[in-house]
């Protein structure tokens, strides 16, 4: 038999988690910041759940979704994407009822997309994303693109790009609607079949066709920022001001679509433009979703969220060559000289790791000049060495591995001066 693991998916290994650590602790310590909670929703939630909430016009419901029947013949659905099930949660536990609003929320797992294979792009990839329901301030879409920009920043990314566009409220949407359909339809048979389809249900979304995307007339297509009305102009004006004001870079792409059905007003991407980063350029997306709660059965709350993958700020921080810190290493390697010195480094072994002094030690019988080199290569800071002569004096040889010196020091001592040696580090 010869199990490899399924396509789009991948092991993390152990030489790799450390990197997922440090990435994920900055975002929960940034949304600590910015006072947003976290919830963890199930990872399959009923299909229709996605066909209404994400959009049944989308490349996501039409292409991407694992979905099965299960053995009581529901229609189940692995998560693509994290709004969706935030927003029914939101419905179902009543959150707009909360004393404390606009609710603010984070989530961070697995969601699953059947999609082509290539370098950040998975069938199975770790979203965090972040949802702010209940209030439709200008300032709170500044604040959920400066949440996005300020993780990617302390990551230490500095090739980055912010593009924002404005869809618009429903009346201009309608309007440039009726504009792309007239832009297009005389030409529709140049287009791919999903074009076809979506000229009538949902045009905007030819926008974002990457099969088309070179066809002269989505230069020429009418622009939404041409169909904005008053209101939705003077919305995007007060995002942009606050953009500014918080000294956040941003271009607006008037041909910006986000891929969900959900979207109106606010519409943001964050790209990366380092060298090496590859074909794919996006690191995050977002915007504002004023109609989704209503849609899926609460009241008429708007909101406004975004989600980026770990793969791919990842990826633009190896595009960076950005250094991580090593959080692996070790305290303590405890070497054993005979058999009742190894009792006795067993027993000081666990006796250090319950005063949160990280510590290991040989389960190989191997010689000292292995254990030592072991020590060695797990870039321990100090090293523990007990043989027939320590135990006589009721003490072990603790060397610290940076500079070379080493002392006797007696057991009773031992927590005291192994935690002097390894914080001083
Ligand atoms: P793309 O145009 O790259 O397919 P999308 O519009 O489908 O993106 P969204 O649904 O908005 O993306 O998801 C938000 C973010 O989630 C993306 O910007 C990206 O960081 C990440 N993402 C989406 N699909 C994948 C995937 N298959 N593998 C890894 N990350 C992904
Ligand atoms: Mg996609």
């Amino acid at each position: 038999m010869d199990i490899k693991l399924p396509r789009g998916t991948q092991d993390i290994l152990p030489s790799d988690t450390a990197k997922w650590q440090v990435v994920e602790e900055l975002i929960r310590e940034q949304c600590r910041m910015y006072h947003y909670k976290e919830i963890r929703t199930p990872v399959f939630e009923h299909t229709e759940l996605f066909t209404r909430g994400v959009g049944d016009t989308t490349d996501i419901v039409q292409k991407e979704m694992y979905t099965f029947q299960d053995r009581g013949n529901r229609s189940l659905t692995l998560r693509p994407e994290g709004t969706a099930s935030v927003v029914r949660s939101f419905v179902e536990h009543k959150m707009f009822g909360y004393p404390d609003q606009p609710v603010k929320l984070y989530y961070m797992g697995p969601m699953f997309r059947y999609e082509r294979q290539q370098a950040g792009r998975y069938r199975q990839f770790v979203q965090f994303g972040m949802e702010a329901i209940g209030s439709s301030d200008p300032a709170i879409d500044a604040e959920v693109i400066s949440l996005a920009m300020s993780i990617y920043k302390r990551a230490g990314l500095k090739s980055l790009k912010l593009v924002i566009n404005s869809l618009g409220d429903t009346e201009s949407r309608i309007a440039h609607r009726e504009a792309l359909v007239n832009h297009f339809e005389p030409h529709i048979e140049e287009f791919c079949s999903d074009c076809q389809n979506r000229l009538q249900k949902n045009p905007l979304r030819i926008l974002d066709c990457k099969i088309d995307r070179n066809n002269p007339l989505m230069e020429t297509a009418p622009s939404l920022t041409d169909y904005l009305n008053e209101e939705s102009a003077a919305y995007f004006a007060k995002v942009k001001e606050y953009l500014t004001m918080l000294n956040i870079d941003f271009e607006v792409d008037p041909n910006l679509v986000r891929g969900l059905d959900y979207y109106n007003h606010t519409a943001f991407e964050i790209m990366s433009t380092a060298e090496g980063f590859g074909a794919i350029t996006t690191l995050a997306g977002g915007g504002r979703y004023n109609g989704l709660v209503a849609e899926l059965g609460g009241p008429d709350s708007p909101g406004i969220g975004y989600a980026m993958s770990i793969e791919r700020l990842l990826l633009a921080m190896e595009a960076e060559k950005i250094e991580f810190p090593d959080t692996t290493s070790l305290d303590v390697y405890l070497v054993a000289m005979g058999e009742e010195a190894k009792k006795k480094v067993t027993e000081l072994t666990f006796e250090l790791r319950k005063h949160k002094i990280s510590a290991d030690m040989d389960y190989l019988e191997r010689k000292v000049k292995a254990q030592m080199k072991s020590a060695d290569r797990l870039k321990a800071k100090a090293v523990i060495v007990i043989g027939e002569d320590e135990l006589e004096k009721q003490s072990v040889m603790l060397k610290d591995l940076s500079t070379g010196t080493q002392q006797l020091v007696p057991f009773t001592s031992l927590i005291d001066e192994v935690k002097k040696l390894t914080e001083a580090k």
